[in-house]
């Protein structure tokens, strides 16, 4: 086990002026984690000493890796109390199975809406890390509109046929399963008539191909199923009741404070860049200099946009509108600080192995190449942001063409128009 340091406990926030800000924007962030002599702190701690490198089996049997769900695979943890778990884990050196689809979407809409059975054959696996999930959405022709699917699945006795192509799949490659969202009414609206299912990626009538990806790596995926047979008992939920599900986790976040990474919460952040600048002697670009003050101002606001949100959590108040704008300045954010990164190599940043300021490449290169998909995974800064206009400042929705037409008639006015 690595030496113990406390560096966050008895955390002291800063305590923010309400001034004459909106309500809504006015929530003070206060709170503190309980001193070291917490008994959950006390019982996380022996559990730590009698399994000082635990697997993942034994992280997820004793609930500690998903902490908030219900047990027996969580604890039914508070947000401070799943904080004291963060922080004893990470103060120990334990770090949690990586699965990520399957921990923070399958596994919360299996919670949701998966029978008991499937529950007790699949969320002790995914919270281990032993089987990794991943998420059979995006198709060719729908992203940000993911309800205009064309995935069809069709009913034959006690199984699903599955026909259809999925794009994007991260993970595809290595999972065992994939949540999978298909279309079983194309008579219904595009919303109603999608259902839920879990697919087992070995089975015949799968294809998947790789994409490789700039980076040099490759994560994602092409899915084609072509007569794919889905037990029925891998429905989950109602029939036609998928795209309720499919948004029921994306609502489902820990409540967690180590999110700072510029790379979906990973990697290096502004504060690491800036640490990087002064220990190699700083810059005198006036122009960088800005750009750095800039970084330094974004990555502040996100700081206390991250504190307010787990202050409103721990109250158990409802987040507010900085849940809806923090993925925005955060995937741009984190675009910023590689963008400056690569910079700071100068020309030699048009080479691979180049870092900033003549330092080692690190993870900055890739990190420069992966940056733009910060803004198109998990629903593109154009989508967002016309979220945030409609739900948090109450701006009119956008005019739907398709209001009052099934799924097949959208299809057939679309191809009609496209002649
Ligand atoms: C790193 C990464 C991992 C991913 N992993 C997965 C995965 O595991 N499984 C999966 O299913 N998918 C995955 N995706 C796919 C991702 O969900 C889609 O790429 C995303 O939803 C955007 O869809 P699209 O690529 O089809 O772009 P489109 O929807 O075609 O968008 C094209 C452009 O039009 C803009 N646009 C679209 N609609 C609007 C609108 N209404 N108003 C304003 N602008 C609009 C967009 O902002 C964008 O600039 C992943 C993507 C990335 C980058």
């Amino acid at each position: 086990m690595q030496p113990r340091s406390r560096p966050l406990t008895q955390r002291s926030v800063e305590q923010h002026q309400t001034l004459s800000r909106p309500a809504a924007y006015s929530a003070a962030v206060d709170f503190e984690l309980p001193p070291e002599t917490d008994p959950r702190r006390v019982e996380i701690r022996s559990w730590l000493n009698e399994h000082p490198s635990p697997t993942g089996r034994q992280l997820a049997e004793a609930g500690y890796v998903a902490p908030h769900w219900p047990k027996p695979f969580g604890l039914a943890a508070d947000p401070i109390h799943q904080l004291v778990i963060d922080d004893e884990l990470r103060a120990a050196g334990v770090r949690r199975p990586n699965n990520p689809i399957g921990i923070g979407w399958a596994g919360p809409t299996l919670l949701a809406a998966g029978t008991e059975a499937q529950q007790h054959k699949y969320l002790l696996g995914l919270l281990s890390g032993e089987e990794i999930w991943c998420q059979l959405f995006s198709e060719p022709g729908s992203g940000s509109d993911l309800a205009s699917l064309a995935t069809r699945a069709v009913k034959d006795g006690d199984e699903w046929v599955v026909n259809g192509q999925k794009i994007w799949t991260s993970l595809g490659h290595q999972a065992k399963y994939g949540i999978l969202i298909a279309r079983t009414d194309p008579e219904e609206s595009k919303q109603r008539g999608i259902s839920y299912f879990i697919c087992k990626m070995d089975s015949p009538g799968i294809d998947i191909r790789p994409i490789p990806e700039m980076t040099g790596g490759h994560t994602f995926n092409e899915v084609f199923m072509t007569d794919l047979r889905i037990p029925a008992a891998n429905l989950v939920g109602e029939v036609n009741d998928g795209w309720r599900l499919a948004k029921v986790t994306l609502s489902n976040e820990r409540v967690s404070l180590s999110a700072a990474g510029a790379l979906w919460g990973m990697g290096p952040d502004a504060g690491d860049l800036l640490a990087l600048v002064r220990s190699s002697g700083g810059v005198v670009d006036p122009l960088m200099r800005q750009r750095l003050v800039d970084m330094y101002m974004q990555s502040e606001i996100l700081r206390l946009i991250r504190l307010r949100t787990v202050t409103a959590a721990i109250a158990g108040r409802e987040p507010g509108p900085e849940a809806s704008v923090r993925k925005v300045l955060a995937d741009e954010h984190g675009q910023q600080i590689m963008g400056i990164a690569k910079d700071l190599a100068g020309a030699g940043g048009m080479l691979t192995d180049a870092g900033p300021l003549g330092t080692e490449v690190g993870i900055w290169h890739y990190g420069y190449l992966f940056a733009p998909a910060l803004t198109i995974g998990g629903g593109t800064g154009d989508v967002q942001r016309n979220i945030i206009s409609e739900r948090v400042l109450g701006l009119p929705h956008d005019v739907d063409v398709e209001v009052g037409k099934s799924w097949s008639e959208s299809q057939r006015s679309a191809g009609s128009s496209a002649t």
